[in-house]
């Protein structure tokens, strides 16, 4: 039972991602906040689950 389902829409992505912060599963069907970082010229993404963990974890990071 690990056939996967294709939808037109998520050729490239994930179906899921995991909060940054927490380890919490996202719903990427859903919204879903992100914050970014840019590590010698190439773009990393960091998904959460909701604005809290994002705001804690960005508090956490060194400016
Ligand atoms: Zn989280």
């Amino acid at each position: 039972m690990s056939e996967r389902t294709e939808r037109a829409d998520t050729s490239t992505r994930q179906e899921y991602e995991v909060c940054t912060r927490c380890g919490s599963v996202i719903d990427t069907s859903d919204w879903y906040p992100i914050a970014t970082d840019r590590i010698d010229g190439s773009v990393t993404l960091h998904p959460f689950c909701d604005e809290t963990c994002k705001d804690a974890w960005l508090d956490g990071q060194d400016a």
